[in-house]
């Protein structure tokens, strides 16, 4: 059998297995140095909620950038709702973006439009009609807990906020995946949990949640699946994990 025939194979499998994101031995060398991430396998079901933990420079930072397709592979295969990312063209990745949903560290925001435009302007980029932004913006900002601060400047907002903000523009094209890059890096602990507690109503309502963090209280307490990463590879996968103390 052909190596291409094998890894379609691995990808009907995996679909009729109810995932949503596969890496089939993926590495990725920078230009210089040791691979950022080093032959990692992963499967994520539709529907999962998983925490990437792991020390600084581990690669959480990497997998979450070819999962988005910023990066490509340098070898292996990433698979994400059916799509081998390799053979994504050019003018195809917006499209495939609009299925997902991405949040920062450092929220990201228009910071001199107000809360209502951050959001609303996710959806004129893939040219929702005006009506429906107008129904989805206060639908969404509602869910974050922003009903009623439409109309302030982003910059004028509390961390905890601005992190709220980010995830309704996240969420508001209704992306079947949600991926968070250390959401609560900036947040004190009441906004942490609360940002937290929010992703994961979000996965009970059907999103897949992929969340890097290095809040161990938060992921000791949540209980979800716990994929741990060390020098560009995986050292643990556990469901109901914990934080792994590598001190
Ligand atoms: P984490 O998010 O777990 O902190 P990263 O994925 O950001 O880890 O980084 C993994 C490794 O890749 C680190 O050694 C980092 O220095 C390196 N790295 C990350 N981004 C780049 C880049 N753009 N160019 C070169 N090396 C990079
Ligand atoms: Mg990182």
């Amino acid at each position: 059998m052909g190596k291409k025939e094998l890894s379609w194979r691995k990808r009907e499998q995996f679909i009729e297995d109810n995932g949503i994101i596969f890496l089939d031995n993926v590495s990725k060398v920078y230009s210089k140095g040791a691979p950022a991430i080093n032959g990692i396998t992963l499967g994520i079901g539709k529907g999962e909620f998983v925490f990437i933990v792991g020390d600084s420079g581990s690669g959480k930072s990497t997998l979450i950038r070819l999962l988005l397709r910023e990066l490509t592979a340098t070898s292996g295969n990433v698979y994400v709702m059916g799509s081998d990312l390799a053979n994504l063209k050019h003018r195809q990745v917006p499209k495939f973006r609009r299925n997902l949903g991405v949040v920062f560290q450092d929220f990201r925001l228009l910071n001199d439009r107000n809360v209502y435009e951050n959001v609303a302007f996710a959806q004129r980029i893939i040219e929702v009609p005006a009506g429906e932004i107008r129904r989805n913006v206060p639908t969404i900002l509602a869910t974050v807990g922003l009903a009623g601060k439409y109309k302030a400047k982003t910059r004028q907002l509390s961390g905890g906020e601005q992190q709220r903000v980010a995830l309704a523009r996240a969420l508001v094209n209704k992306p079947s995946i949600l991926l968070a890059d250390e959401p609560t890096g900036n947040l004190d602990p009441k906004n942490s949990w609360e940002i937290m507690m929010l992703l994961e109503e979000i996965n009970q309502s059907g999103t897949t949640v992929v969340v890097v963090t290095h809040n161990r209280e938060i992921v000791n307490a949540m209980h979800k699946r716990v994929v741990t990463m060390k020098r560009g590879i995986i050292i643990s996968d556990e469901e109901g994990g914990e934080y792994i103390d590598e001190d």
